[in-house]
């Protein structure tokens, strides 16, 4: 492999049992190695009574899985094929006949099964009704599904209503026409599930940049000098980013890590497509930088101090076109050393060297995701590595970038489409001014003030403040903090309605009444749809022929329905027959999506704001024109005397559709497996195997230990497991929960 064109030889050295395991083809030695070949063989039996529908989908669907977003199998980023094991296991989902009515007369026994298990159930089939203190569920006709929330609705306060989708495969024109509903409905509260990933970079970089959203394009990660990935596990949520990283690799280009914990399939990986990485794997990362839990801003602070110390700013791009840097350098003066190291949790020497390559490199690529932003200072750390990133002038240039890199499907699209309980399409802020344009536009007047974001909207249910809760794909009960709260809460409102294409767990709570209704997949959508990715590409996905679920409906039209009844007049403002004219309608009034009324059939696309933004180095959404330095105070948060600062992980887990029983990226570490570093453990007399009970403010958790890189007095179990430990706790600027606490760990005896 060649070696990195900047910095040295890396800094990751392999052990001599590593060179060993390395040495034999198809990693069988390393514990660490997902299986991919066994994983396909697995998913084609699955589907053998589906093979050719299965294939189409591949073939031209855009892909439902993670934020990367390939036509068919290909990508704008590489030649050669696109696919991951994550898009064939969701090809079950999107391949599975509806249960019987049978299936969901028993709600007590569907409770005793795991998301998976209620995932194999098969498709809803056709809309279903649970009232409170009912065994099951029952059939009924969309007709009545819809005469009964629609009565619902029409007697409930606007106020009091919940509006919450999720991006489990959801394409634009779905966003567009749920909030358009909601807002025509008069309601405000109106989120997605962006709030739970990724709400803390909409805001940090709009602070920073003027914009929310990814600087750059996926291509930008091969070729450059530096490629950091920062909080982030790509090789488990974003796999193909595996194989861009492979031929960066093989560009010269050097990546570091900084997390708290060396994620194995960061350090090598196995390309199932590249002949060479299948057979021997790829040496991915050549440094670690292990920061402490919450520890990113000492560590960005005094990146930054070195820096200016260093006289190592791209001068001419700092001095025209960021402002700031007096008030940035004053701040990082005023912090010590002993403060920046403490909160960092790594030594002055590591910060000299991560400040020495990344001032070497006259390209780099900042990639994160959620070991920034699900932080109570989330804005500040996104805040934070924009600024480091100006500093040096990584925005606008080919090969530099900003990628808050997306875990799902499309979610990039859902505010950009209007779903966001302050802003409107195109992150429109929420003004009387922009409520009367848009009114105007759709020909009623709708809410002029910011509704409440999901964090909000639960806990207004748990006061009883709402009626009604909508909840368009997701489960909140597994994604939300303090599970025992979510739970009884979940079970508060008169009606609760899912949307969806299978059962989950909070479907199964009681409410009042519970309404399920069908919906189709992307796949099945008369018309297709589009999808927007992680570097703003906005994508046709193909309807794909093949067997359909008879009663499932077109995810858009639902809401659209719903509302109809629930407004005397509803009739008249959704004049759409199918997804061609929901996409007509956005062409007029999204800005952002300039050109979607033109993407028509598989292969269309757009990208809006270009291969790059600032691509001129004008910040123009700032009066000045300039970007913004904003260096942030540290986040101090002690911890009591003896426990451990905790953070949750995904491993084999993936948004809340797929959720393996073990993590393959982790020596198929079970999902009650707490990660823990080998001096921790022989501190606490533990051994790999040992059960112990974590113990949080909130909850406790028994696990199995396993031993692994992680920084020492730091700890990480898997998530939604890990949700019973974390508190209530959020960002006070974007609401983003903070899945972080600390635990007390106890030996369990026998
Ligand atoms: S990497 Fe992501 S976009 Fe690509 S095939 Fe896998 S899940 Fe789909």
């Amino acid at each position: 492999m060649t070696q990195p064109r900047i910095g040295g030889p890396p800094s990751l050295k392999r052990t001599s049992l590593q060179v060993l395991q390395d040495a034999v083809p198809f990693g069988v030695l390393h514990p660490d190695k997902p299986r991919h070949f066994r994983d396909m063989v697995r998913v084609t039996v699955n589907n053998a009574g589906k093979l050719k529908y299965a294939w189409d989908i591949l073939n031209h669907g855009v892909c439902d899985g993670c934020s990367l977003g390939p036509y068919g199998l290909k990508d704008n980023v590489i030649p050669g094929t696109h696919l991951c094991t994550t898009r064939l296991n969701l090809l079950s989902v999107n391949t599975a006949d509806g249960f019987t009515e049978d299936t969901v007369k028993d709600v007590a026994a569907l409770r005793a099964m795991s998301n998976e298990e209620l995932q194999n159930l098969g498709r809803i089939p056709f809309p279903l009704l649970r009232r409170r203190g009912e065994p099951g569920f029952k059939r009924v006709s969309w007709d009545d599904a819809l005469a009964l929330a629609g009565g619902v609705l029409k007697q409930t306060d606007p106020e009091r209503v919940a509006w919450f989708i999720t991006s489990r495969g959801i394409t634009n024109e779905t966003y567009y026409a749920f909030q358009k509903a909601a807002r025509l409905f008069g309601s405000r509260h109106i989120d997605i599930c962006a709030r739970l990933c990724h709400a803390a970079s909409v805001f940090g970089l709009a602070d920073t940049l003027g914009v929310g959203a990814p600087t750059c394009s996926l291509k930008d990660l091969i070729g450059g000098d530096l490629v950091v990935l920062w909080g982030t596990n790509l090789a488990n949520n974003q796999p193909v980013s595996m194989k861009y990283l492979h031929y960066a690799k093989q560009a010269g280009t050097r990546i570091i890590v900084v997390n708290p914990h060396m994620e194995p399939g960061l350090l090598r990986y196995w390309v199932p497509s590249v002949p060479q990485s299948a057979l021997f794997g790829t040496q991915l990362a050549d440094d670690f930088f292990p920061v402490a839990i919450g520890g990113d801003i000492a560590f960005m602070n005094g990146v930054m101090k070195v820096l200016l110390e260093k006289d190592a700013l791209h001068k001419d791009f700092v001095s025209q076109h960021t402002s700031g840097l007096e008030d940035a350098r004053a701040l990082l003066n005023a912090m010590t050393w002993e403060d920046l190291e403490r909160d960092a949790g790594l030594p002055r020497a590591e910060f000299e060297r991560f400040a020495g390559i990344y001032a070497q490199a006259q390209s780099c690529v900042f990639v994160y995701s959620m070991g920034l932003t699900q932080h109570r200072f989330g804005v500040e750390n996104v805040r934070s590595l924009a600024t480091l990133a100006l500093m040096r002038g990584n925005v606008g240039k080919e090969k530099t970038g900003i990628l808050p890199i997306r875990g799902h499907s499309g979610v990039q699209g859902g505010s950009e489409c209007g779903v966001d309980p302050a802003k409107f399409c195109s992150g429109e802020k929420i003004t009387e001014e922009s409520a009367a344009k848009w009114s105007a536009w759709w020909g009623k007047k709708i809410p002029s003030t910011a509704g409440m974001a999901l964090p909000d909207q639960v806990e207004a249910i748990a006061r009883g403040e709402m009626d009604v809760l909508y909840h368009c794909g997701g489960n909140l009960l597994e994604t939300m903090p303090d599970h025992a709260f979510i739970k009884e809460t979940l079970q508060k409102p008169k009606l609760r309605i899912h949307q969806d294409v299978v059962l989950n767990t909070s479907t199964l709570l009681d409410a009042d009444v519970v309404l399920v209704l069908p919906a189709m997949t992307r796949y099945e959508q008369p018309g297709g749809g589009t999808s927007t990715n992680t570097e703003r590409r906005i994508r046709f996905s193909p309807e794909i022929p093949g067997p359909r679920i008879a009663e499932a409906w077109p995810e858009w039209k639902i809401p659209v329905e719903l509302v109809k009844r629930a407004m005397p007049d509803g009739e008249k403002f959704f004049p759409w027959k199918d997804t061609q004219d929901i996409r007509d309608e956005m062409e007029k009034y999204v800005t952002l999506y300039k050109g979607i009324g033109g993407i028509r059939k598989e292969g269309d696309w757009v990208q809006w704001g270009g291969e790059r933004l600032f691509a001129d180095w004008k910040f123009d959404r700032f009066p000045d024109g300039k970007a913004r330095l904003l260096v942030q105070a540290l986040p101090h948060s002690p911890i009591p005397e003896g426990a451990f600062k905790l953070t949750t992980r995904r491993g084999k887990q993936f948004n809340s559709m797929l959720s393996g029983t073990t993590d393959p990226l982790h020596g198929n570490a079970r999902r009650n497996t707490v990660l823990m570093a080998a001096q921790d453990a022989t501190r606490l007399s533990l051994h790999e195997g040992d059960a112990v009970m974590l113990r949080s403010p909130t909850g406790e958790l028994v696990c199995t230990v396993r031993l692994a890189r992680c920084k020492p007095g730091t700890l990480q179990v898997y998530w939604p497991e890990g949700n019973v430990l974390l508190p209530r706790v959020v960002d006070p600027i974007s609401q983003e929960p903070d899945y972080n606490t600390h635990v007390v760990v106890e030996p369990v005896k026998g």
